[in-house]
């Protein structure tokens, strides 16, 4: 059983402390939504999950399958079982979304038998068209450029592809909170709960309430300052959306 463990996580960028002791482990099999106000360190502890340089670890450990992953390159975790979407996917024109998804295929095992010959384009097709079926994609879309021009659902449509395509064991999923539409957050909601398994485990980190309308998970956590001060059940969820943040922050006066 995967899990991955951050203990008293501490970071930050440029002598600016961001995360301020960050606590959270997720297991395969559950699904977990990171939620809490704007500015309160959310997408840094992606960025820092993810292996993004700019950030700087000062304090705490990072475990996944016994792993400290904290000195691993992103394609090390990758490879590992890691799956991290990016919040602003990045354009490669030139290649095709089936490309991009076959050469990630075959780097990974690769990485984990050295004489692989890869996955066979049949082979490839085979697979890509079951998981495209599976998320209710038209198919013309593996043979366009990879984010090329694609609207802000289509990115993220892209970002589950890949994530059906490359079946990591645990997924981390940071939702743009500025451009993120209800039709982008059904996108993702809808291919978390068709991708759900006993071998997926997911963290959804959104400052939308209304995304755990759509997928329904397990635990919820509410960052405020740096740190998670409140998780619970999906009951969670419905005091958030009843109350807002305001008790958490009454209760956590240095929080912000
Ligand atoms: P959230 O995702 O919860 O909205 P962020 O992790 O983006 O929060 O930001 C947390 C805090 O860190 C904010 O105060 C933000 O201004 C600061 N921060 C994030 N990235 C940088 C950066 N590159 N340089 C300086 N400050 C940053
Ligand atoms: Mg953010």
């Amino acid at each position: 059983m995967s899990e991955i463990v951050i203990s008293n996580l501490h970071a930050g960028i440029d002598g600016k402390e961001i995360l301020m002791g960050v606590d959270l482990t997720v297991k395969q099999g559950e699904i977990h939504a990171l939620m809490g106000p704007n500015g309160t360190g959310k997408s840094t502890l992606a960025y820092i999950l993810m292996g993004h340089p700019k950030y700087e670890v000062t304090q705490g450990e990072v475990y996944f399958k016994g792993r400290n992953i904290l000195d691993l390159e992103p394609d090390e975790r990758s490879r590992l079982g890691l799956f991290l979407a990016f919040q602003y996917p990045v354009a490669i024109p030139g290649v095709s979304v089936a490309n991009f998804l076959r050469t990630a295929i075959n780097s990974r095992r690769k990485a984990e038998n050295p004489d692989d010959k890869g996955i066979t384009i049949p082979e490839f097709r085979a697979m890509l068209k079951e998981r495209m079926d599976l998320l209710k994609m038209d198919h013309v879309f593996a043979g366009r450029y990879l984010n090329e021009g694609f609207s802000g659902g289509e990115k993220k449509r892209a970002e589950i592809l890949q994530m059906a395509a490359l079946q990591p064991e645990i997924a981390i999923l940071d939702e743009t909170d500025s451009g993120l539409d209800i039709d982008a957050l059904r996108i993702v909601s809808d291919g978390v709960n068709t991708l759900r398994s006993e071998s997926l485990g997911v963290l959804v980190i959104t400052h939308y309430q209304r995304i755990l309308n759509y997928i329904k998970p397990e635990f919820v956590h509410i960052m405020l300052g740096g740190r998670i001060v409140e998780s619970g059940g999906p009951e969670l969820a419905l005091t958030l959306e009843k109350q807002g943040y305001d008790w958490l922050r009454e209760r956590e006066p240095i929080s912000s």
